[in-house]
């Protein structure tokens, strides 16, 4: 017996036919990053959304497609189309629910395959969205195809969505859905987001985010006469030397009791993202005018940890500008909020984080590590929006490897965690230890 309170022998065969659907894995992971769903704008998210909506229909699934009419992006040249298909059997029992992303961020530089034809080397699957996260959508896809196959009694509902934009905020997808009752109890339960966080990690949360834009002002005047004018790039630099020597070493002695990783994010972290200053420079050639700059502007990425409160970090900052408009002769400036999430964290004890962790110990024979991940992800809406706490990220794929050229996913990694979600959405439905 192990456990997850199942009998082991149902374990071991469930397991056995997911081996036995390696292949179909591959190829409906192959399928899914043949449709090019960048992000921006948003191609091909329809013909991906019906895709997936076309395979769970025939598996018996009721398959809805909402359209997140009037979110940033959205247009009739590319739609912002989710797909959501349920399948109820009838007995009572929980939901769960596999929520996965269809859209990738651009190709980028540096590629040595053909980032949209899945093409397969050394038991590495590549192509933009292999890792993050079309293999983990087709694994949880197959986990519970097999689940049904399988007939186990499942009490309960399955769900499964692919759902877009996530790369850009999540507002077409998951937040769209949210807001309007998709992913709150009673109608789901349990979330498995299957990102890309390594096969034997279970992520529970992830820090929070606030971006701002910090524009300090001058005074225009000739070049050859600087003291004419009021160098707003020399205020800036006024704060950057303010970021450096007050606040960093602050943020830097702050330690959160969130697993992130890596551990460098265990504390408050500020990054500056771009500094504009003054007259814009002559790509093509030729020199600059001559001008004393009227205008600087910053934009500053800052990560927040669960034990702070966004307000309380903003109003750091704006304290410390204050210092600066009271002590500097001539300084001015405006702060302007550009994106904020709060952070998120699952209770690691919660029904969906130790299911996992039982059922990754169960697969690959060791612990599952507990940890948050240091950016965000579609957690915060199902958490902050739709009030559904116990919901986490577990799936396959290197995290490291996310965005980058060459990007893939092991297939191991895919028919371990494939067993990893079958085996937890069980356990989950069956209502077991
Ligand atoms: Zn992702």
């Amino acid at each position: 017996m192990n456990n997850l309170a199942l009998p082991d022998d149902a374990v071991d065969a469930l397991c056995r036919a997911i081996d036995a659907r390696r292949d179909e894995m591959v190829e409906l992971t192959r399928d899914l990053i043949r449709f090019p769903t960048i992000n921006p704008p948003g191609e091909a998210y329809q013909p991906c959304a019906e895709f997936i909506g076309a395979r769970m229909g025939r598996r018996g699934f009721a398959v809805e497609y909402v359209r997140a009419e009037g979110t940033p992006g959205d247009q009739a040249r590319y739609p912002r189309i989710n797909v959501i298909a349920r399948r109820e059997t009838g007995a009572a029992g929980p939901c769960v629910h596999f929520n996965g992303h269809i859209d990738v961020v651009q190709t980028g530089a540096g590629w040595t395959v053909d980032p949209f034809a899945g093409v397969i080397r050394d038991g590495k699957l590549f192509g933009r969205g292999a890792c993050d996260m079309k293999g983990g959508l087709a694994a949880a896809i197959v986990a519970v195809e097999t689940l049904i196959d399988s007939g186990l009694p499942l009490p309960g509902t399955l769900e499964i969505s692919g759902t877009v934009d996530e790369e850009s905020g999540g507002y077409g997808g998951v937040h769209y859905l949210a807001e309007r009752g998709w992913f709150s109890p009673p109608r789901v339960d349990h979330v498995i987001i299957p990102e890309p966080l390594n096969v034997d990690r279970v992520c529970i949360g992830h820090r929070g985010v606030w971006w701002a834009e910090i524009e300090t002002r001058g005074r225009i005047a000739h070049g050859s006469m600087p003291f004419l004018g009021d160098c707003a790039v020399r205020h800036m630099n006024a704060v950057l030397d303010r970021l450096e020597a007050d606040l960093m070493p602050k943020l830097a002695a702050r330690k959160t009791d969130m697993p992130v990783v890596p551990p460098g994010a265990r504390h408050s972290t500020l990054n500056i993202n771009s500094i504009h200053g003054g007259l814009e420079e002559l790509r093509g050639g030729g020199l600059p005018s001559a001008c004393v700059p009227d205008s600087c502007r910053m934009v500053i990425d800052r990560r927040l940890l669960i034990e702070e409160d966004l307000d309380g970090v903003k109003r750091e900052v704006r304290e410390l500008l204050d210092g600066l408009v009271r002590e500097r002769a001539g300084f001015s400036y405006s702060m302007r909020d550009l994106f904020e999430v709060k952070p998120t964290m699952a209770d690691r004890n919660g029904p969906v984080a130790r299911k996992t962790a039982a059922a990754v110990r169960r697969v690959l024979g060791r612990d599952a590590e507990f940890i948050c991940s240091p950016g965000t992800y579609d957690q915060k809406h199902i958490d902050r929006v739709g009030k559904l706490k116990d919901c986490i990220a577990y799936g396959p794929g290197i995290l490291d490897l996310a965005h980058q050229p060459d990007e893939y996913v092991l297939i191991d990694d895919l028919v371990a965690s494939a067993k990893v979600m079958a085996i937890s959405a069980w356990s989950l439905l069956s209502g077991s230890a």
